[in-house]
């Protein structure tokens, strides 16, 4: 029987093999397989970001018409600090009531102010909330990783970089829509709903909000339940910018929430990332109405080593790939395939580099894998690593001593592991990896293609002609070539099959938001 690999157990378990069994390779180890042990020497010392200037309000209300207001409901729940355990705040609990109250306040500002304003003063709009998000970028990424588990150098240098730099680039589409659609006359459809996950809060916010207001669109955001402090927060930066009454309406809650956001008929467009699950759910809700939708759902992605890659950095970028953000991340390369002449010596260094990475308090800027996001993905991340090991994989993790409180998952992979393993097929949403091997380009294409999924890829090799050719025959919306995980404003994302449709991002994350005549 195997033995089950929870997260207590993983931070000391070091290979568990197909057959289930634990092994301890300490006294057995092969000679090819030892290393240097520098015991803690390798250990940084502590260098914690101060959040003693944060100051969280003990509840948040409803975001609604440019004012914070209670909750029809009356209800509230808690917002947790992952790491901790501990309850940062209260979230008001919207109900139908409420989307329907921001959503009427909505419609009234498109029609009263927002979509009669021309196209320059709607960016100069843009433009202040963008220099208002840099001024408060630190405070931000701070409530973010409190409020999510990201570690505070993503949060910091990459999180809040970029949701200021969506804001700047759809500033300056703005008053240059034509430019956008030659020929073509584009207008705004009115109210836009949109719903976001929990895994990039404020960026996924960002995505939805920027293109849909520069295109003169009024917007109801939907935050997730587990991270919606700074959505919040740029609520009130949405205030000191000015911004027209009821142009953003923040309502937060849980799924129903969603749903009846999604139900309303006052909506115009839908936009939603967040799981395959749900975005069935919201195609059928939609289907037969004039909604139109966007959904930005899950991923399986296959990231591609080939022999002639440069293996130092292409470790990197598998590390980049499945563990920034603690593997939540929708384009993750949770896949991995080697060409077999370079399996070992891959795997080798991938488990040496794996055993350098920092696992710990988000809030420390040298913390690499920060805290799981929540209870519920913690447990769903142990459900499928269990299976894997069932289904006679190998789990390869490094002896590390997670905190005691809070949710954590240490750094993991699996080698020997079949396209019908369930770790092979299903988004983890964790730090846990596959690797597979292939021997031709034709077999690595195959397989990396057979997936329900069609978020992105990454390609490894130094052949330039070979990145051309894998590139053009992956069914990925978003394809690396020796980088991973690369975001930047201008360039456009969104996927294939059952990874949804509709594009973000980039002069192609205009056109879900607007009509063209
Ligand atoms: P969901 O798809 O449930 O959540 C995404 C957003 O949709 C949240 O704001 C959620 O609210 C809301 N929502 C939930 N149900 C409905 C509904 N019926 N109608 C409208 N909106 C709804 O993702 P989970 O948070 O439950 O995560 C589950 C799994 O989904 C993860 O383990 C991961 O595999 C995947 N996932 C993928 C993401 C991606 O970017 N591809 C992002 C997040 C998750 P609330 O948070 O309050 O439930």
């Amino acid at each position: 029987m195997a033995k089950r690999t929870t997260r207590r157990d993983s931070a000391l378990a070091v290979v568990v093999q197909g057959n289930g069994d634990v092994a301890d390779n300490r006294p057995s180890v092969a000679l090819q397989d030892r290393r240097l042990s520098f015991g803690d020497k390798w250990n940084y010392a502590p260098a914690p970001e101060s959040n003693s200037y944060i100051k969280l309000k003990p509840r948040y209300s409803l975001f609604i018409n440019g004012k914070f207001v209670t909750p029809r409901s009356g209800k509230y729940f808690d917002s947790i600090n992952p790491a901790t355990e501990e309850k940062l705040s209260e979230i008001a609990e919207g109900n139908a009531r409420d989307v329907d109250r921001a959503v009427q306040a909505a419609r009234r500002a498109y029609q009263t102010s927002w979509g009669n304003l021309s196209g320059r003063e709607r960016g100069k709009y843009l433009y202040r909330i963008a220099r208002l998000i840099q001024e408060r970028s630190r405070e931000l990424a701070v409530i973010e990783s409190m409020d999510g588990g990201k570690p505070i150098k993503e949060s910091r240098d990459i999180d809040l970089p970029l949701v200021a730099a969506h804001f700047f680039y759809y500033a300056g589409w703005a008053d240059k829509l034509g430019y956008a659609f030659p020929g073509r006359t584009p207008r705004p459809l009115g109210v836009a709903g949109q719903i976001i996950p929990w895994n990039f809060p404020l960026l996924m916010a960002a995505w939805k909000l920027a293109p849909a207001l520069a295109c003169g669109n009024t917007c109801v955001l939907k935050p997730a339940e587990t991270t919606s402090i700074t959505a919040l927060h740029l609520a009130e930066i949405f205030q000191e910018a000015e911004l027209p009454d009821g142009v953003v309406n923040i309502v937060t809650g849980a799924g129903d929430t969603g749903r009846a956001l999604v139900e309303h008929p006052k909506v115009d467009k839908l936009a939603f990332t967040g799981s395959t699950e749900v975005g069935k759910r919201i195609l059928r809700a939609v289907a037969g109405t004039k909604k139109k939708l966007t959904l930005e759902l899950g991923g399986k992605a296959a990231n591609i080593i080939f022999e002639d890659a440069a293996i130092d950095q292409a470790v990197e970028g598998i590390i980049s790939g499945i563990y920034f953000n603690q593997g939540h991340v929708c384009c993750a390369g949770s896949r991995l395939f080697v060409q077999e002449g370079v399996f070992p010596h891959v795997i080798r260094k991938l488990r040496d580099r794996i055993s350098t990475l920092r696992v710990g308090d988000p809030l420390d800027k040298n913390t690499d894998i920060g805290a799981i996001n929540s209870r519920m993905q913690l447990d769903k991340i142990c459900q499928l690593v269990d299976s894997g090991v069932r289904q006679g994989a190998e789990l390869v993790q490094p002896p590390l001593r997670l905190p005691k409180k809070g949710y954590w998952y240490p750094p993991s992979f699996f080698t020997g592991v079949t396209a019908s393993h369930r770790i092979a097929q299903e988004e983890i949403f964790g730090p846990v990896l596959s690797v597979m091997t292939f021997r031709t380009p034709e077999e690595a294409i195959e397989r990396a293609n057979n997936t329900p999924y069609g978020l992105s890829a990454g390609v490894w090799t130094d052949k330039g002609s070979k990145i051309f050719k894998i590139v053009n025959k992956l069914r990925a919306g978003v394809v690396w070539a020796n980088t991973y995980n690369k975001f930047d404003p201008t360039s456009p994302f969104g996927g294939y099959k059952e990874s949804g449709f509709g594009r973000e991002g980039g002069a192609h994350g205009l056109l879900p938001y607007v009509s063209l005549t």
